[in-house]
C-alpha cells in the first residue's frame, strides 16, 4: 500500500516573529509573534504529527521508532532532518551552530547543527548576514571585546529564491522582513553572539560568547551553492545542495510529471502554487513524505517544491 505522510506542523512564538504564516501560508497560528513553523520535525521540541491514513494521530518521531521501514531502515537513532519556515518580522540574534564533535561533547550528545536556507519572500532591499570580517581568532576576540559589530558582521543583499548553506561555524542571522524555508540537521542547539542589546521583557536575552568564539570558522569561508538541473515543458529540477547531511532540490512544476522516489525517504513542502501527487490534493504549505518504499509518483499541476533527503 502506497501511503504519503502528511504532517501537522508545531508552531513556535518568537519576539521577532510575524503573522505572515497565516496571511502567506494560511496557517492558523499561535499568536501575532509566531516566528517558526517546525513543518517536518521528529525533534523533541517539536514533535509532527501524522495527519492522515494508518498512522494518524502518530507522532513522527513514535514512526521512527516502531516503523524503520518506511524510512530504509536507516540507522541513525533519531530522525536526522528538520524543515521549518521561519516567518522574520524583525531581526533574529547574531548566531552561530556548533559541529557534531562540539555539540556531542559540549552539549548531551545532541547533534551539531548545518543548516540551509531557500529565501521565500523578502522586502525590497533586505539583507541577510553570513559571515564576519576577522582574520583570525585574535582579531576576532578582539572585535567582540570592543563591540565593533558593524566591522565584524558580514550582510548581504537577498532577493526571493536565493539559496544559502550555513555550515557549522558560520556566523549568521536572518533579518526582519524575511521569509526562508530552513532544511537543517535535527539539532535545537544555537550560541547567540549579538543581539543588537535589545531587551527581552526588560532584560537582554542570554549571549554565549566564549562557546561562539570556541566555534566560529576564522577566516570565513563562503559555500558554494548549487548543482545539476534538468527539465523539460513540464517541470524543472534543481539541485541547491549536496552535503554529508542532506541533499535539497527544487522542483518547479508546470504539468504532469512522474518521478522515482528511490530515496530512503523523502521529504516535500509546497511552497508555492497547487497541484496534485498520484490524485491526492496539494496546495502552499503542504508538507509531507513519501516513505522508503514508495516508488513512482506523478505530480500534476503548477507548483513550486522544495524537497530533500539525506
Ligand atoms: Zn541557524
Amino acid at each position: 500500500m502506497k501511503n504519503i505522510l502528511f504532517l501537522e506542523p508545531v508552531f513556535k512564538s518568537m519576539i521577532w516573529g510575524g503573522n505572515k504564516l497565516e496571511t502567506k501560508f494560511g496557517y492558523s497560528i499561535p499568536s501575532d509573534h509566531t516566528g517558526e513553523c517546525w513543518a517536518i520535525s521528529a525533534h523533541k521540541n517539536g514533535d509532527c504529527t501524522i495527519k492522515n491514513g494508518p498512522y494518524e494521530g502518530k507522532t513522527l518521531s513514535w514512526l521512527w521508532d516502531n516503523h524503520r521501514e518506511l524510512f530504509g531502515n536507516s540507522q541513525e537513532e533519531i530522525f536526522p532532518l528538520l524543515i521549518k519556515i521561519i516567518d522574520a518580522k524583525s531581526d533574529l540574534s547574531i548566531q552561530v551552530h556548533p559541529d557534531d564533535e562540539y555539540a556531542r561533547t559540549r552539549e548531551n550528545g545532541s547533534l551539531g547543527k548545518t543548516e540551509c536556507w531557500y529565501i521565500l519572500e523578502c522586502d525590497e532591499d533586505a539583507k541577510i548576514v553570513i559571515g564576519h570580517n576577522a582574520k583570525d581568532k585574535e582579531e576576532l576576540k578582539e572585535m567582540i571585546a570592543q563591540k565593533r559589530w558593524q566591522d565584524l558582521i558580514r550582510l548581504r543583499p537577498i532577493k526571493k529564491g536565493d539559496f544559502f548553506q550555513i555550515n557549522p561555524g558560520t556566523v549568521h542571522a536572518i533579518k526582519g522582513g524575511t521569509m526562508i524555508l530552513e532544511t537543517q540537521q535535527s539539532s535545537d542547539i544555537t550560541y547567540r553572539l549579538y543581539d543588537y542589546d535589545r531587551l527581552d521583557n526588560g532584560k537582554p536575552r542570554e549571549l554565549h560568547i566564549d562557546k561562539s568564539i570556541d566555534v566560529i570558522q576564522c577566516p570565513h569561508v563562503d559555500v558554494e551553492v548549487g548543482g545539476n538541473s534538468l527539465g523539460d515543458e513540464a517541470y524543472h529540477m534543481e539541485e541547491l545542495i549536496k552535503c554529508k547531511y542532506y541533499t535539497v532540490k527544487k522542483i518547479s512544476l508546470h504539468g504532469e510529471k512522474e518521478f522515482d522516489q528511490n530515496q530512503p525517504f523523502l521529504n516535500v513542502s509546497v511552497i508555492e502554487g497547487s497541484g496534485e501527487i498520484d490524485g491526492t490534493a496539494l496546495k502552499k504549505g503542504d508538507h509531507f513524505i513519501l516513505p522508503s518504499d514508495y516508488g513512482t509518483y506523478q505530480l500534476k499541476g503548477n507548483m513550486d517544491l522544495i524537497v530533500s533527503h539525506i
